[in-house]
């Protein structure tokens, strides 16, 4: 669209740089007029066809980060949920140490909690002192 109003121009220009007549000029005025017309306008839709895009990247920035944050939520949930864990311990029978709650070895296994005082000595896996 832009180049055919280029051309358009281009036509109008040469065809009017003939005429010696304003009234002879008019009619190429008209036609340069249409063909800058058909380049704006192609500028326009050039532009809307970009914001458009911009507008998707937009949103899909916007998805990843709800998604993001929605999941570092979960862990900060599970992390304020677990604050006083430093002083929890769980063991399941047949264990014979005191693990944290989300202690890989403790996967599959049903948790009963560890009193405070007890002896039972402190898993290696999830006890990183
Ligand atoms: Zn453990």
């Amino acid at each position: 669209l832009a180049a055919s109003g280029a051309v358009v121009l281009l036509i109008c220009w040469v065809g009017v740089s003939g005429e010696g007549a304003w009234r002879d000029q008019l009619g190429w005025l008209v036609g340069a007029c249409l063909g800058a017309g058909a380049v704006v306008l192609a500028a326009v839709l050039w532009l809307l066809v970009g914001l458009r895009e911009v507008r998707r990247g937009f949103r899909d920035l916007r998805r990843d980060q709800r998604m993001m944050l929605g999941l570092s939520e979960a862990l900060l949930e599970r992390e304020s949920a677990g604050a006083p864990r430093l002083d929890r311990w769980v063991s399941a029978p047949g264990m014979t140490r005191a693990h944290r709650p989300e202690c890989l070895l403790m996967r599959g296994k049903t948790p009963e909690p560890v009193p405070a005082g007890d002896p039972r000595p402190r898993c290696g896996v999830c006890t990183d002192e």
